[in-house]
């Protein structure tokens, strides 16, 4: 026992279980750690801060993406250009059928 005190619970995983992502029977072991260890208190806070943090980010990127940021990576410029390409054919044979 005294050898699990000297072990602390990594950033990591106090991250996931801020998340929900650990196991019940995970989060018993780590909540019965809180209890006598300030150093994963800390951590858990830190955690719990940077994780309100992501969301926040997250949360603010997410309403302003659609049309107002130019795209930059080539892999999103790649997804763009198959559904722009089909909608040119789509008018193009549109224009054939009006002209016919
Ligand atoms: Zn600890």
């Amino acid at each position: 026992m005294n050898a699990d005190l000297d072990r602390h619970f990594p950033a990591e995983v106090w991250e996931e279980y801020v998340l929900g992502m650990r196991s019940e029977e995970d989060c018993k072991l780590l909540e019965e750690h809180l209890l006598i260890c300030s150093t994963c208190q800390d951590l858990l806070v830190q955690a719990d801060e940077y994780i309100r943090i992501m969301k926040a980010a997250l949360a603010q990127d997410a309403p302003a993406d659609p049309g107002g940021k130019p795209v930059t990576g080539a892999g999103s410029r790649k997804s763009l250009s198959k559904p722009f390409k089909a909608s040119a054919a789509l008018a193009g044979g549109m224009l054939l059928a009006w002209g016919s």
